[in-house]
């Protein structure tokens, strides 16, 4: 009876995280969907605790269970709260490193079982079969690797850790990944008393790999990396799925995966790139300003005031606004949502266009703008808006560089060269805000700023709004 309650417990927890996942996929039920998705997790654990047997024995060390769910709880909900959102990143990366330990750790813990075999303390124990080695030995490795490499990406997205490569390091890393596989393969098969201690050998190459594959990639692509790791920890939960056969678990580590790898994918077609480029290319790095052309070597701007800026658009018939990195550091989400109704008082059609990879981290754009309450019907992708630019008097830049850069149509020496971007110079006028003539992520220069129809309006994204509102209030 009870297991049957357990296992509704579990196809329910499977089937939130499946409509959750579904439900994540637009802005306006995004909420609701994690809010489904953490019921069924909130389900599935609780159904674990009470009702999970075996041999007719349930879990008792509550203490040690609960201690450890209120200290996750109050660390998570402080974290959740407290964090900005251009360290929404960061905070990503944390959590997925402390996945990859619970996975690793589930492997350390069962074979601690294994090993109890093989030191003689239990040798009328069974032996394990070579499938449960196999998913052990996965889980640990991709966990410690999915920890580690988290936590490596955590730190340099902080500043505390510096990018860091020596001579001969791909090869290296190289070399102790396939070792490490070997040596896993190798305990799988011939796994016995003088061997067995290997296991904790293959924890420790795991976690420098994980370290050593991190470390050198550029700080500014650890966002692709960190989906990338996303998924491997989904992999390794998965493996803990396998191991203790609960369906909840591997179902949840299968999605995770699978949702990893596809925004791993999405985040590098965004950019134009492929994966290796990423994982050992320096773009976005220390090295980042390799291509391009050297600032202010476009030739002259011109600057445009507060008040003809104000002019420009309430005279406007249609203003599309872009927002982009800046715009999420200056917090200015809510001055532009007044900027927009003010507008639209004018009687001007308003409208946002939200490029794939502007900002910081998928969807960085659309979570800001919902926090100010845009409607989500002003947001227009990137395919649309690049059919309505054609037809728009007057494009708002705020704080975005690399997505609107015509570098990627047009300069095949470019780093950013194949990157679909917003060809917002089809437009009649062009104000860019940002606060000097520095590049973005990408690290080089825009020639969109040098252009005829576009006027520099430099300044904090949030003080120049605030300034705008105010001068096309008095108007
Ligand atoms: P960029 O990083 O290209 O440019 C942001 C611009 O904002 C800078 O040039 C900066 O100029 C300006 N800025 C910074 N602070 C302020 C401020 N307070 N007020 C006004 N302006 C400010 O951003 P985009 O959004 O255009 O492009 C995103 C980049 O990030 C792309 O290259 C993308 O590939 C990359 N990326 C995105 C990921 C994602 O998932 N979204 C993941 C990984 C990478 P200044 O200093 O002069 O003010």
């Amino acid at each position: 009876m009870e297991l049957s309650i357990l296992t509704i417990c579990y196809l329910i927890g499977s089937l939130t995280f499946i409509i959750g996942l579904k439900m994540l996929s637009h802005p306006e039920s995004a909420r609701k969907g994690n809010m489904v998705a953490a019921v069924g997790m909130f389900i599935a654990i609780f159904g674990t605790i009470f009702l999970y047997q075996e041999n007719g024995v349930g879990l008792h060390n509550y203490g040690w269970i609960f201690g450890a769910l209120v200290l996750g709880t109050v660390v998570g909900t402080l974290a959740a709260k407290r964090v900005k959102m251009t360290a929404m990143p960061e905070l990503v990366s944390l959590f997925n490193g402390m996945g990859g330990a619970c996975a690793a750790l589930i492997s350390v813990i069962e074979f601690g079982h294994i090993a109890a075999l093989y030191s003689g303390e239990h040798p009328d124990q069974a032996a394990p079969t070579e499938g449960t080695l196999l998913t052990i030995f996965l889980g640990l490795i991709i966990g410690a690797v999915s920890f580690a490499g988290s936590i490596i990406a955590w730190g340099k997205l902080n500043g505390k850790i510096k990018d860091f490569s020596f001579k001969g390091q791909q090869v290296f890393n190289l070399v102790l990944f396939f070792a490490t596989l070997a040596v896993a393969g190798y305990l799988v098969l011939a796994i016995d008393s003088t061997n067995y201690l290997l296991f904790y050998g293959i924890l420790v190459a795991a976690l420098i790999y994980g370290v050593l594959f991190v470390l050198p990639i550029g700080g500014a692509d650890m966002p692709v990396v960190i989906s990338l790791l996303n998924s491997f920890t989904g992999v390794a939960a998965a493996c803990g799925g396998f191991l203790y056969d609960n369906s909840v678990m591997l179902t949840g580590g299968i999605l995770v995966g699978a949702a990893g790898t596809l925004l791993t994918v999405l985040m590098c077609k965004a950019m134009n790139r492929s994966l290796t480029n990423v994982l050992i290319g320096s773009f976005g790095g220390n090295a980042a300003a390799a291509g391009g052309s050297a600032a202010g070597s476009q030739g002259a701007y011109k600057e445009i005031s507060i008040s003809d800026a104000a002019v420009c658009m309430s005279y406007a018939n249609k203003v599309i606004i872009v927002p982009g990195y800046g715009l999420a550091v200056a917090q200015a989400q809510h001055v532009c949502h007044e900027l927009e109704k003010l507008l639209e008082e004018k009687g001007v059609d308003v409208k946002y266009a939200i490029h794939p990879v502007a900002g910081r981290m998928p969807g960085h754009m659309n979570v800001l703008l919902a926090e100010a309450d845009v409607s989500y019907d002003k947001l227009i992708e990137m395919e649309e808006a690049n059919d309505e630019f054609k037809s728009t008097d007057v494009v708002l830049i705020l704080g975005a560089n690399d997505v609107v850069n015509p570098a990627a149509k047009t300069d095949p020496a470019s780093p950013i060269y194949g990157m679909p971007i917003l060809e917002v110079e089809q437009a009649k006028t062009v104000i860019v805000n940002k606060r000097s003539m520095k590049p973005g992520y990408a690290g080089i220069e825009n020639e969109l700023f040098f252009q005829p129809k576009t006027s520099m309006l430099f300044g904090d994204a949030k003080a120049a709004l605030q300034k705008l509102v105010a001068e096309i209030k008095s108007l």
